[in-house]
């Protein structure tokens, strides 16, 4: 369904505020298999509100308006809308019932304003607001479908998912069901080739691919009649999908790739530690940001001078004086140290070169080795990276950690 999405508030107009509201609606509309066409935004004026909904109706069936639906003398959305589609007004007893709780649930006084606010279109389907007094709804009028909901993020994202969303549902014969898959190592682009085939040939379910910070996702999407045909379509993608670039996928649940891993570790009741060298302790940051983690994370060391990784990790003078602190004899002997110190299940350690200075020909600025100890295997990996910055380099000098443990454990 051809979708506008209608943004009331003078404030957006002089840029003071941000208009998140849009991008929210944007992206959930499209995941729910509506076409947003349009983003139009309108400043608290009721000949140009009035305007741009009837610009909208005439490419789109559908409306979404957010702001001024409060109960001050500039909301005026509800009155517009109510007009453009020719309606009236009424008093609705249920929402003042539920407007008159709310207030006394919060201790608060309620003016005639307020009382304002149970007025509203008589064929309209109010949805109450559970995180403050502007109730919104969704009105009709020749097929053509208006929603408006009020401005403040927190009620609207709120009342979208409570009301909305199962009120959209039900206009859409159809259903959506997708699977955002995760992969890391592989890059937009390539991931897009490696796919072409299946991509070119997309009617039902459709892919499309992501990028992210380092990694990149694939959203494998179906429409059908019921939710078990498009959930079946799109396994059925997901299996061809796995076929081509199984090795890169970490997670097809949308899932990120420290959760994945922290998951992983705590359900094999696995402990870990880290020494980590260039990276500076974000790996252990990575890991703490996940609730739970207490019972696999031991111990995270940042041995950054060679003295450190001597003194803390028992790395040989003489493998720093032949090899250098970024080189695979270095990155072993700390986590073999690491191993000694912590004795946990996985140890882990990383050293490298994070730019944007002290990079040469044979070790150029994002070159990274990871050694992992995990039971009884003990490995290096080298990581050479596009050195796009000395911030990036860390992060996927992190993300490469997380993905050498994931296929390790
Ligand atoms: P209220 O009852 O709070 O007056 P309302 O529906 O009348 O709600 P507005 O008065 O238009 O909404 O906006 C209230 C606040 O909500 C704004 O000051 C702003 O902080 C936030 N807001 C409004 N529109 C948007 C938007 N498009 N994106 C992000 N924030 C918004
Ligand atoms: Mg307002």
């Amino acid at each position: 369904m051809k979708t506008a999405i209608l943004s009331v508030g003078t404030e957006l107009l002089f840029g003071q505020i941000t208009n998140t509201n849009t991008v929210y609606l944007s992206q959930q509309l499209n995941l729910l298999g509506f076409d947003v066409m349009y983003h139009y935004t309108v400043g608290d004026n009721p000949e140009r509100v009035a305007e741009m909904i009837r610009l909208a109706f005439k490419d789109c069936d559908l409306v979404l308006t957010t702001g001024g639906l409060g109960p001050t003398q500039d909301d005026l959305t509800k009155e517009v809308a109510c007009r453009v589609l020719g309606d009236e007004l009424v008093m609705m007893d249920d929402v003042l019932e539920d407007l008159t709780a709310y207030f006394r649930k919060n201790g608060r006084q309620m003016t005639d304003n307020n009382k304002k606010q149970a007025i509203m279109p008589s064929r309209a389907k109010v949805f109450r607001n559970d995180a403050g007094t502007a109730p919104g709804f969704a009105l009709q009028k020749d097929g053509k479908y208006i929603v408006c909901m009020p401005g403040p993020p927190r009620e609207m994202t709120r009342m979208f998912q409570k009301n909305v969303v199962p009120f959209l549902r039900k206009m859409s014969d159809d259903v959506i069901y997708y699977r955002m898959i995760r992969c890391f190592g592989i890059g937009e682009s390539q991931l897009e080739t490696a796919l072409l085939d299946l991509i070119d040939n997309q009617t039902d379910p459709t892919l499309a691919t992501y990028a992210k910070e380092g990694e990149c996702s694939l959203r494998i999407a179906s429409k059908r009649g019921t939710q078990e045909e498009a959930k079946a379509a799109v396994d059925e993608m997901l299996a061809k999908v796995r076929e081509i670039i199984g090795d890169y996928i970490y997670s097809c649940d949308d899932e990120d790739l420290v959760q994945v891993v922290c998951r992983k570790l705590m359900e094999k009741k696995l402990t870990v530690a880290s020494a980590e060298s260039c990276t500076g302790g974000m790996f252990a940051a990575a890991l703490t940001d996940v609730p739970g983690i207490s019972g696999s994370f031991q111990r995270g060391l940042v041995t950054y001078s060679n003295e450190a990784k001597m003194d803390e990790l028992g790395v040989r003078a003489e493998t720093l004086e032949k090899y250098g602190a970024v080189s695979e004899e270095t990155a072993l002997e700390m986590v073999e140290g690491l191993k000694a110190v912590s004795g946990c299940d996985v140890c882990i350690s990383v050293t490298g070169v994070a730019g944007p200075g002290g990079g040469s020909p044979e070790k150029p600025v994002g070159l990274v080795y990871i050694g992992l100890i995990c039971g009884e295997r003990k490995l290096c990996k080298r990581v050479q990276m596009r050195n796009v910055s000395r911030k990036w380099n860390r992060h996927y000098a992190v993300l490469s950690m997380l993905d050498l443990i994931n296929k390790n454990i």
